[in-house]
């Protein structure tokens, strides 16, 4: 396993000027303390690329959350807005009866920072990463592989390792949110976890 804190701490320390950073955000509750963390380093733009949320009207709140969050920040912080996909259910539905954080999972954030990687590659980002490794729910271990693994498809961009819930991440963003009242949903995205959040 590796620390990919520690490798975000040697990239941030080797940064020469305001490097260009696309952001993959899921939603507005896990950017707030990321956002605040990386715009100090770069210059961010925020990339939804966020298929896997059901319903559309579901997906919709959560960027209209997010934009209300990015226009607090007053910021030079983008966004661009990738295509809702409203088939993107089928291909997590092999793995509907698993729990959270297994291969669906896998296979959901890898779809989507494929995605984010393609924009942020043709458009010559120096880097891209997520907001996803600052949740508990999320393994920081599958999606700094398929950093790796996607790196080696795109070559311009470089794959900005961290897990951003480390070194306090997760409780700075907890306290951060508690002063905001930003909408928190209550499942993760997709149709699965929105009938298993039912149940519980
Ligand atoms: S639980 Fe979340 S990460 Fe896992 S497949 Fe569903 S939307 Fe994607």
């Amino acid at each position: 396993m590796n620390n990919y804190q520690k490798l975000f701490k040697q990239e941030i320390a080797s940064l020469k000027g305001r490097p260009s950073l696309l952001l993959h955000v899921c939603c507005g509750p896990c950017s707030v303390y990321p956002l605040k963390l990386l715009s100090r380093y770069f210059k961010i733009t925020i990339y939804y690329a966020n298929s896997n949320i059901y319903p559309y009207e579901e997906y919709t709140k959560r960027l209209n959350e997010l934009e209300r969050y990015r226009k607090m920040l007053n910021s030079d912080i983008e966004i661009v807005i990738g295509s809702y996909d409203s088939d993107y259910q089928k291909y997590l539905s092999p793995f509907k009866d698993q729990k959270e954080g297994l291969d669906r999972c896998a296979l959901c954030y890898m779809l989507r920072m494929k995605e984010a990687f393609a924009y942020a590659d043709k458009n010559a980002y120096d880097y891209i990463t997520t907001v996803m490794t600052i949740s508990n729910h999320k393994n920081a271990d599958y999606i700094n592989y398929i950093g790796t693994k996607l790196s080696e498809v795109y070559k311009h961009t470089r794959f900005l390792y961290a897990n951003l819930k480390k070194d306090g991440g997760i409780d700075k963003n907890r306290q951060l949110n508690a002063k905001l009242d930003l909408y928190h949903q209550n499942y993760c995205g997709c149709i699965y976890s929105k009938h298993l959040a039912k149940q519980i």
